[in-house]
């Protein structure tokens, strides 16, 4: 008898650096795939409606974008970014170029709630009841899932701009357009090579920024697990590449805990708890494929 046939769906991960488009039904079952550099608004979205429209029919359709961006479904503008730290992308709208020509149910979530459900569909996040996603790259971000459903609220988290307390001795003023010092102006891929003149993938990792890469992103990290009280916690984005941070992270955090949370995930098996993403790279566009099925379902 033959298998029945599996719906396809379309994805799309909008990041800052680039888009990644994909139609598939999962992780093993990729129909067509293409990334390509984030440029102007206009180029690029347009490129990844060329792609869409070359690979139709799909069932339904989802985005994980870069933002900050409105999620508001009632809103006039739904899917509209507003303070992007991207030059040229502020107010350029992730959706509705696509709602236009497509006729399905659509979904738009943030980068990292999108990543956080793809791990949570598939891979690392898969039965946990609080899951946290946290990326290291262009920027810092943070999203989830609670009970199943990606985090909202007010708006949608800002993990990135939290303030940490400082590393001793550290004075870089910090990147952040909008507070210097928050998390994302003092560690991500830009802060550190704007504070050691080099880019993150070619410091040495001998080099002391990575000791203190991996204090910010533990202080960071305690400060989720002490609010969020999250199963599991996944770090990726390009920082996250240096795989030689996550045991410096894992031992990091354990210090700045100091024995409070008695639980022998923390305490003996941290290497099961902080965690690379399972899907790797793949992380965002696949979260967008699991957003998409979300919609057809009617979730
Ligand atoms: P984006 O955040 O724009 O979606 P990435 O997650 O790839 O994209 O993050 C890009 C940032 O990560 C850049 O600042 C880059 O310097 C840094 N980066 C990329 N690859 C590496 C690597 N192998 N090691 C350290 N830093 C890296
Ligand atoms: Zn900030």
């Amino acid at each position: 008898m033959k298998p029945e046939k599996v719906p396809f769906y379309a994805g799309m991960e909008a990041g800052g650096t680039k888009f990644v488009c994909m139609v598939a039904s999962g992780p093993e079952d990729v129909r067509a795939q293409t990334s390509f550099s984030t440029t102007k608004p206009e180029e690029t979205l347009g490129r990844a409606l060329a792609f869409f429209m070359a690979h139709e029919p799909f069932g339904a359709m989802g985005i994980g974008t870069f933002g900050p961006c409105n999620l508001n479904p009632d809103s006039p503008a739904y899917g509209r970014l507003s303070t992007s730290i991207k030059p040229g992308w502020k107010e350029a709208n992730m959706l509705e170029p696509f709602r236009q020509v497509f006729d399905v149910p659509m979904g738009i979530d943030t980068d990292v709630n999108v990543a956080a459900l793809g791990e949570y569909t598939w891979r690392a996040g898969q039965g946990t009841e609080v899951l946290l996603y946290l990326t290291v790259g262009t920027g810092i971000g943070g999203g989830g899932i609670i009970n199943g459903r990606m985090m909202h609220g007010l708006f949608h988290p800002e993990m990135g701009h939290i303030r940490v307390p400082r590393f001793e001795g550290d004075r870089f003023p910090g990147i952040c357009p909008y507070h210097g010092d928050c998390l994302q102006g003092l560690a991500s891929g830009p802060a550190m090579e704007a504070r050691w003149g080099k880019k993150a993938a070619d410091l040495p990792i001998d080099h002391p920024s990575w000791r203190m890469e991996a204090y910010y992103l533990a202080s960071a990290v305690n400060n989720y697990i002490c609010t969020l009280s999250p199963n599991r916690i996944i770090l990726g984005g390009g920082v996250m590449n240096q795989k030689h941070l996550f045991p410096l992270i894992r031992e990091e955090a354990k210090r700045l805990l100091n024995g409070y949370i008695q639980l022998p995930l923390i305490m003996k098996k941290i290497e099961e708890y902080i965690v690379p993403p399972g899907l790797g790279d793949r992380a965002g566009v696949l979260g967008a494929i699991a957003l998409a099925r979300q919609k057809a379902e009617g979730r």
